[in-house]
Parts: structure tokens; C-alpha cells; sequence
């Protein structure tokens, strides 16, 4: 049987591509690395809606001619520094940048320190309750770093997909 991709040459039988095509194949985003392609791809969207969110918090408060508290600001600051990184990150990842881990060792911890943010400061300070969608978002923040930041670091294929 010729090669799936190129139909050129044999194929390998674990793959049914042959070497050449095998080794292009190790080059891109695929297999494991299509989740955190995923990650990037749902913060992208996520953090935008909670910007609008917490906006429409802000302007709220104004309106009723009540001062912003540092809470607020925090939040704010906290989203918009978290977008930009996801951004960057999303840009490096796509792209199939060098350096890749740095950027995503960024990336994770603070995702989970923004995740922290949201959750235990409301807790804290005015007792508020977690949702469930707050837990969700404390515990993809931890699968971040505990999963995916090994990955980045340990796995060999980040140094072959990652070298433009
Ligand atoms: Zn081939």
C-alpha cells in the first residue's frame, strides 16, 4: 500500500505514511497538542465575554455614582493582562514559534493566578459563593500547570514542531 498522503512511495505499516511523510507529519499541531490548541482557542473566547461582563459590572457602579473598588480595578487589570498574554501565547503557538515554553509557562501560571483571583478574593472579602463555573476554571487553571507545563518542558516533539 502507497503512502495515505503523498501515494508516492510504500508506507510504513504503524502509520500508513512513509518516512518522509511521517517525519512532516511530527512537524505540526496534532495528536496531544491539539488540546492546548484548544485551550488557547477557548480563552481567546472566554476572556473577551468576561471583559464585556465585568464592563458592564464597572459601568453599573458608575451610574450609580458609586465609587470603583480595588476589587473591581483588580479584576479588570487582571483580564485584560490575561488576554493579552493568551493572545501573545496564541500567536507564538500557531505560528509555530521558538521559545514556545517560556510563552506557555507564562501563559498557564497565570491563567491559574487569574482563575485564583476570581475565586478566592470574592470569598475572601464577601463571602461570596463559588459556582461551579468558578471551580471549573480554578481546576483547568491547576490542569494547566500541573499537566501541561511538564508537557512543554519534558516532550521532545515541542522542539520539532516549534522552530520558526
Ligand atoms: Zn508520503
Amino acid at each position: 500500500m502507497n503512502c495515505n498522503e503523498c501515494n508516492l512511495v510504500e508506507a510504513n505499516k504503524a502509520s500508513g505514511l512513509c518516512d518522509r511523510c511521517e517525519q512532516i507529519e511530527m512537524t505540526k499541531i496534532n495528536d496531544v497538542l491539539y488540546l492546548p490548541a484548544l485551550g488557547l482557542i477557548i480563552s481567546l473566547l472566554v476572556i473577551p465575554w468576561e471583559l464585556y461582563h465585568f464592563t458592564q459590572v464597572i459601568f453599573s457602579y458608575l451610574k450609580h455614582g458609586s465609587f470603583l473598588n480595588s476589587y473591581l480595578i483588580g479584576a479588570m487589570g487582571c483580564l485584560l493582562l490575561n488576554f493579552l498574554i493568551t493572545l501573545y501565547a496564541s500567536w507564538r503557538f500557531f505560528m509555530r514559534k521558538k521559545g514556545i515554553r517560556k510563552v506557555m509557562i507564562t501563559y498557564y501560571i497565570f491563567s491559574l493566578l487569574a482563575s485564583l483571583y476570581f475565586t478566592v478574593i470574592p470569598t475572601m472579602l464577601y463571602g461570596i459563593q463559588l459556582k461551579f463555573t468558578d471551580l471549573g476554571n480554578v481546576i483547568s487553571g491547576i490542569i494547566g500547570v500541573v499537566i501541561w507545563i511538564p508537557y512543554f518542558l519534558l516532550s521532545n516533539r515541542i522542539n520539532v514542531v516549534f522552530t520558526k
